[in-house]
């Protein structure tokens, strides 16, 4: 039986996909060999790589002055490498601080180029995003990075605010799971580990007038310009993730792209909330009404006691990664694309009859 999984990345992916990829896992295409043992040079694999390209484009619908790079090292290389590759001497960057990975954003980019917070949650213990006019961009910033959900926080910023300058976005935890505003932004990044495929890579957007702009003085993987010219192909890419990726997009197209992905998620969110709301005070979140998460639900119970019995007893009936990031705490519920509604069902029904079982007052 499979679980339910609501771990908050790596997580769960479409069964029907694992059932593929464990089907060709041994002879790919007739090769003789699983697609992991293939020169990453071979017809059969630039294929793959191809499709891939093709088809992250595609989802996202990224404009043609965009290039779509695969790059190892997940969303914590993207943090440096997007100062590295946009920031000079005679420019800053602000970031919009909306929690836990807005902030280590900042603190990655620091030692390669001026940054400043034109945001910061903190003071409201990150519980809601910032309007636009609340914004402080100095005069020199190249960019305003913005972190479109914040996976701990369970926080989600609703609209991306056009200030004039070029916007960089983590969309690690929401990627493809909502429309992109290409207009607003220069680099859109994310880790693949949560929606699309196994841990390994970045999946990055990048505005071609962008590429022209890095230090002299960086080794080929750290400029943008390298992975683009060599279509993520200059040196030995992360072959399976890659060719899983393909497999999870070409799903993600057939059951109706971004604007589907972003309806589903809204309805798995809105039932999670639906029982927070509905228990009288049993379960909180402390998030703004508006900008609640629709990928990370989070959520406390009257006691830390409560919290550690819940996420045993959802455990012991299949429902896993419930725990709250540890440095938060609480209860968090991941919601990523290919989890099915059902699990979300099954896990709302338990809240109810958790609570009823445990209410004091
Ligand atoms: N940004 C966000 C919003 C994340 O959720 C994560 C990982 N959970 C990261 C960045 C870091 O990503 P990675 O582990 O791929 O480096």
């Amino acid at each position: 039986m499979r679980a339910h999984n609501f771990g908050a990345g790596p997580c769960t992916l479409p069964l029907s996909v694992l059932e593929e990829v464990q089907a060709e896992f041994v002879d790919f295409a007739g090769t003789g060999m699983s697609l992991i043992e293939l020169s990453h040079r071979s017809p059969e694999y630039e294929a793959v790589h191809e499709e891939a390209l093709s088809l992250a484009r595609e989802i996202a619908a990224a404009p043609d002055d965009f290039e779509v790079l695969f790059i190892q090292g997940g969303a914590t290389l993207q943090f440096a490498m997007v100062a590295l590759n946009l920031l000079d001497s005679q420019h800053e960057a602000g970031y919009v601080v909306s929690g836990s990975w807005g902030a280590r954003a900042m603190e990655d980019a620091g030692p390669h180029g001026r940054v400043y917070a034109a945001w910061d949650g903190a003071d409201a213990g990150y519980s809601t995003m910032p309007d636009p006019d609340e914004i402080r961009l100095r005069p020199a910033s190249r960019y305003l990075h913005v972190t479109s959900n914040e996976t701990i926080g369970g926080i989600r910023m609703v609209h991306f605010p056009d200030l004039g300058v070029p916007l960089v976005g983590d969309m690690s935890s929401d990627y493809l799971a909502r429309p992109i505003a290409w207009d607003l932004f220069d680099v859109v990044y994310g880790g693949v580990q949560k929606n699309l495929a196994p841990a390994g890579m970045a999946v990055v957007y990048v505005r071609r007038a962008a590429l022209s702009e890095p230090r002299a003085d960086l080794g080929s993987f750290l400029r943008y310009a390298w992975h683009a010219e060599t279509r993520s192909l200059g040196h030995t890419p992360p072959m399976f993730p890659i060719y899983l990726m393909g497999k999870v997009l070409a799903m993600m197209k057939a059951v109706g792209g971004v604007e589907a992905l972003a309806k589903a998620s809204a309805e798995k969110a809105g039932v999670l909330y639906d029982v927070i709301d509905g228990s009288e005070g049993f379960y909180r979140n402390p998030v703004a009404l508006e900008v609640r998460s629709h990928m990370n639900v989070v959520f406390r119970l009257p006691a830390p006691e409560l919290e550690a019995r819940f996420v045993k007893e959802a455990t012991a009936q299949g429902m896993i990664g419930l725990k709250g990031h540890r440095s938060v705490g609480g209860c968090r519920a991941s919601l990523y694309a290919a989890l099915p509604m059902s699990s979300v069902e099954a896990l709302a029904a338990f809240m109810v009859e958790f609570a009823s079982r445990n209410r004091t007052d």
